[in-house]
């Protein structure tokens, strides 16, 4: 979509370091890291957020999960564990208007819910 920076990420506008690509799901680092590993795991489908998502998703929604699991074991913080954030909306602080999961590794987190 136009004006979307992952968007543009996706068709090579913007540069990323990726970690993951398929024809659906893209995963890079995240530009301003809040952990060791904070890695950005999308759609290249554009949905805005968890809102936007629709029956017709169900199968790439699981797929990102899939591939979460497949980058933590690429990465090797299987055993240590990672944290997956989805901010949706203005409460939630979210900036940029395209379905990313954060995930979050190689520190320990608190035990609130952090970015
Ligand atoms: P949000 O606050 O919307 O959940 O998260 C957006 C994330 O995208 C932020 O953590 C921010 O650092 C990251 N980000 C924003 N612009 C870029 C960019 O151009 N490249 C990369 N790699 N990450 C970005
Ligand atoms: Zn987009």
């Amino acid at each position: 979509m136009e004006d979307c920076i992952f968007c543009k990420i996706i068709n090579g506008e913007i540069p990323s370091e990726k970690v993951y690509e398929d024809d659906e799901v893209l995963a890079f680092k995240d530009i301003h890291p809040a952990a060791p590993i904070h890695i950005l795991v999308i759609p290249k489908k554009h949905i805005e957020n968890l809102l936007e998502v629709t029956d017709e998703d169900n199968y790439l929604i699981g797929k990102i999960y899939k591939t979460i699991n497949v980058i933590a074991g690429n990465l090797g913080i299987e055993k240590d564990g990672f944290r997956v954030i989805v901010n949706c909306g203005k409460d939630a602080g979210q900036e940029v208007m395209h379905l990313h999961f954060h995930l979050l590794a190689g520190r320990k987190m608190g035990p609130k819910i952090v970015k």
